[in-house]
């Protein structure tokens, strides 16, 4: 399977039932260092193009990324893994972005050429899975709490496909 163009056409991919699937670099995604302490490492995904019986356009992205947090427990920098599985569908203005369903987010494209930079969607979607108080798995930090709190637990680091089983039972069949 190849890697996908930076420039993404949606409604060419989805005529053809484009399946891309690639590595890039998160150095290759600067605005990272707003949130990030390093950029080493890479992220991998898988980007599949879909069109529906009523001329609509849908993409599953799925991706995962080793990146490095700060720990707010201790802070320590340490090893997260981020991944997620979207559905994304191309938008060209307001009137088409308030027409999406629920758990479908868009994909705003430009206006004169239609397409969508793929290093720009996939730094947002890690953006948005930073957790916003990264913590070590409580195991492994070096402040050792009472853990009395589902809050504590529920805002460590997610395990590696913690969530993928719930993910697939989500996927339509
Ligand atoms: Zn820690």
């Amino acid at each position: 399977m190849t890697a996908a163009p930076l420039l993404i056409n949606p409604r060419l991919f989805a005529a053809q039932q484009a399946h891309f699937h690639g590595v890039v670099a998160l150095q290759q995604l600067p605005r990272l260092t707003q949130v990030l302490t390093d950029l080493s490492g890479d992220l991998t995904y898988d980007l599949q193009f879909h069109q529906t019986d009523d001329q609509q356009i849908l993409m599953t992205l799925t991706w995962q990324a080793q990146v490095h947090l700060i720990c707010q427990r201790c802070l320590k920098v340490f090893q997260c893994q981020l991944h997620r599985t979207t559905q994304l569908q191309p938008v060209t203005d307001e009137t088409e972005l308030t027409m999406l369903v629920d758990d479908i987010e868009p994909v705003i494209l430009q206006p004169d050429s239609h397409c969508f930079h793929l290093l720009e969607l996939l730094t947002d979607e890690v953006i948005l899975q930073i957790p916003a108080f990264a913590k070590h798995p409580a195991a492994e930090c070096a402040v050792q709490l009472e853990r009395d709190s589902s809050i504590d637990q529920a805002q460590e680091c997610q395990k590696p496909f913690a969530h993928l089983a719930e993910l697939l039972s989500k996927k339509p069949k």
